[in-house]
C-alpha cells in the first residue's frame, strides 16, 4: 500500500477546511487537504449565500467555495481528491487511510469533515431515492418544473428549499410534524405568504408511493389520525444533518448525536495533535462564517503543537 509521511493533513473541503488550509499553508505547515465525497461541502448544493461576510452583492454558494479552493491553493496548499475511510490515532503521526488504498501519517490532524442530510427512514424513501426522492432542493428541484413536490421539514433549510421550490413548481406541499414551525420568523413568515406552498401542520409522513418514481405521498395526522394521499412527483427531505465523524468513533470523545467535542474555546480534541473545525464539532452555529473561524483556530493550534514539538 502507497504510503505518505507529512506534517499536516486536513480531512474536509467546507469553509472549515480551506481556512485551515489557507492558514496552514501561510504558516508553512505544507497542508495536504482531502476533499471528501462533496468537494466544496453542503455550500455546493444551495444557491445564494447573502450573509458571507466580504461579498457585498451575495454569492452563489458552489462560487464560494471555488474561490475558498483558490485561495488555499494560491497559498501552496496540496488539495486532493480522496476519501479518508479509515484512522488510527494510537500515537503521533495519525495514521489516516484514503480510500482505502493509500496510508497518509500526519504530525497534526485537522477534522472538517462537516455533516450529511438526515433522512426519515421509510423504506419507501430509501427505494425511490433518485427517482424522485431528494434532500437537495437545489440539486433536484429542476426535475420537477411546473409539478407538485412535498417536502418534510420546519427548519431554516426547509424553509429555504420550499420557497426555493415554489419558484419551481406548482404546488409545494410541506409537511410539519408538529403544530409549530422552528424556522427563523423572517423564513416562516415567507412560507406563509407564499400562495403555492401549503402547510399541513402536525402531519407525519407515512409512505411514499410509486413503484419506479414518485407518484403520490400518504401522510397522517398526528391528532386525529386521518390519512391523506397526496399525488406528487418530487418528495423532499430537509430535516437536519448529522456530523460525518462515524470513522473517529472509539478515538474521538463526541456527544449522542455522533458531533466531535473539542475543549472549549479551542479546536482541540480528546487526543493531542488532532483539531475539529466546522460543523463535525459545531450542532448550534452552522454557519459558513462560524465553520471558516474554527478552520482558522484548528490551523493556528496545530501550528502551535507542531512548533512546540520542533516539527515546523
Ligand atoms: P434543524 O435541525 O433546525 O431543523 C430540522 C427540522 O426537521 C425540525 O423542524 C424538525 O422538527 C424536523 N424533523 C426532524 N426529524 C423529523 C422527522 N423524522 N419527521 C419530520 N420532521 C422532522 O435543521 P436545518 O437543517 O433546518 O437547520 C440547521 C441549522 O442551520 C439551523 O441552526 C438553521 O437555523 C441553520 N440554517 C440557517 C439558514 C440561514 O440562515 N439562511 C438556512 C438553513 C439553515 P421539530 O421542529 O419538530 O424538531
Amino acid at each position: 500500500m502507497e504510503s505518505e509521511k507529512i506534517h499536516c493533513l486536513i480531512i474536509g473541503s467546507g469553509p472549515a477546511g480551506y481556512t485551515a488550509a489557507i492558514y496552514a499553508a501561510r504558516a508553512n505547515m505544507k497542508p495536504v487537504l482531502y476533499q471528501g465525497i462533496q468537494p466544496g461541502g453542503q455550500l455546493t448544493i444551495t444557491t445564494e449565500v447573502e450573509n458571507y461576510p466580504g461579498y457585498a452583492n451575495g454569492v452563489q454558494g458552489p462560487e464560494m467555495m471555488v474561490d475558498f479552493e483558490k485561495q488555499a491553493a494560491r497559498m501552496g496548499a496540496d488539495i486532493r481528491f480522496g476519501l479518508a475511510t479509515k484512522v488510527d490515532f494510537s500515537a503521533p503521526p495519525f495514521k489516516v487511510w484514503i480510500d482505502e488504498d493509500k496510508l497518509v501519517e500526519a504530525d497534526a490532524v485537522i477534522i472538517a469533515t462537516g455533516a450529511s442530510a438526515k433522512w426519515l427512514g421509510l423504506e419507501s424513501e430509501e427505494r425511490l431515492n433518485g427517482f424522485g426522492v431528494s434532500a437537495c432542493a437545489v440539486c433536484d428541484g429542476f426535475f420537477f418544473r411546473g409539478k407538485e413536490v412535498a417536502i418534510v421539514g420546519a427548519g431554516d433549510t426547509a424553509a429555504e428549499e420550499a420557497l426555493y421550490l415554489s419558484k419551481l413548481c406548482s404546488t409545494v406541499h410541506m409537511f410539519i410534524r408538529r403544530e409549530e414551525m422552528r424556522a427563523s420568523k423572517v423564513m416562516q413568515e415567507r412560507v406563509q405568504r407564499t400562495p403555492n406552498i401549503k402547510v399541513y401542520w402536525n402531519t407525519n409522513t407515512d409512505e411514499i408511493l410509486g413503484e419506479n418514481k414518485v407518484e403520490s405521498v400518504r401522510v397522517k395526522n398526528v391528532k386525529t389520525g386521518d390519512l391523506q394521499t397526496i399525488p406528487i412527483s418530487g418528495f423532499f427531505v430537509a430535516i437536519g444533518h448529522q456530523p460525518n465523524s462515524d470513522i473517529f468513533k472509539g478515538w474521538l470523545d463526541m456527544d449522542e448525536a455522533g458531533y466531535l467535542k473539542t475543549i472549549p474555546g479551542t479546536s482541540k480534541t480528546n487526543i493531542e495533535g488532532v483539531f475539529a473545525a466546522g460543523d463535525v464539532q459545531d450542532k448550534i452555529y452552522r454557519q459558513a462564517v462560524t465553520a471558516a473561524g474554527s478552520g482558522c483556530m484548528a490551523a493556528l493550534d496545530a501550528e502551535r503543537y507542531l512548533s512546540a514539538k520542533g516539527l515546523v
